[in-house]
């Protein structure tokens, strides 16, 4: 009885990828960790091609291959990011390890600046998307603020991303440059932490909307 039992396989949770797989119950999660048709966690670096299985390998990778900065931040907390040339640094939520990119590049039009682009890092941590808010004082005077209601999701094709969330302006005239700007960024999860205990495991995946997007069209 016991071996009936224990030769119950199951499906993989990545089933409705593809995968075939069926497992033993206590081999499922060993599995799925390097399932092949597991959701990557991607560099956008042109030409590196790396693929994650973990947010936290990812991470390693853009912080010591590519010597990103990263920030780590609370969901709903204020926090300082400095922006001062063209570049990528990654912030990481304490919260659920959730990544994000801030990607600062040269104005391609007048006034000279660095336009700054912030994208959520699929596979994504939680079923919901996410907001932010960025501020930075302008000039020394008044602070500019600028909001985002759903941030978007990094996109491989789309990188640096197209969609921004403010433009810090070139260094104030006669000031010097490389000064840099502080942003002053707060993201907020439309889930708080507190509802998050929906144990669906599948919850995430059933979202259609970003499905197409997925790379198997072989065509
Ligand atoms: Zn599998
Ligand atoms: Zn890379």
């Amino acid at each position: 009885m016991e071996r009936a039992v224990r030769s119950i396989l199951v499906d993989c949770r990545y089933a409705e990828e593809g995968c075939t797989e069926k497992t033993a119950y206590c081999n499922k999660s060993e599995h799925e960790k390097v399932c092949p048709l597991a959701p990557r966690f991607l560099c956008p670096e042109p030409g590196c091609g790396f693929a994650g299985l973990q947010g936290e390998e990812l991470l390693d990778h853009l912080t010591g291959n590519h010597r990103w900065p990263s920030t780590t931040f609370w969901y709903y907390a204020a926090f300082d990011i400095c922006v001062a040339q063209p570049g990528t640094q990654v912030l990481q939520s304490a919260n659920d390890g959730q990544l994000f990119l801030v990607n600062a590049r040269q104005a391609a039009a007048p006034p000279a600046g660095l336009v700054v682009s912030i994208v959520c890092v699929p596979p994504h941590q939680k079923p919901t998307g996410f907001g932010c808010r960025v501020s930075f004082s302008c000039f020394g005077r008044h602070r500019s603020t600028w909001t985002l209601d759903d941030l978007p999701s990094l996109r491989i094709s789309d990188w640096p991303p197209a969609e921004y969330v403010c433009v810090v302006p070139k260094a104030l005239d006669g000031a010097g440059d490389g000064a840099g700007a502080v942003l002053t960024v707060t993201i907020v999860c439309a889930l708080p932490d507190d509802v998050y205990e929906d144990d669906d495991p599948d919850g995430y995946i059933s979202s259609d909307s970003e499905s197409d997007e997925d790379g198997s069209d072989s065509s």
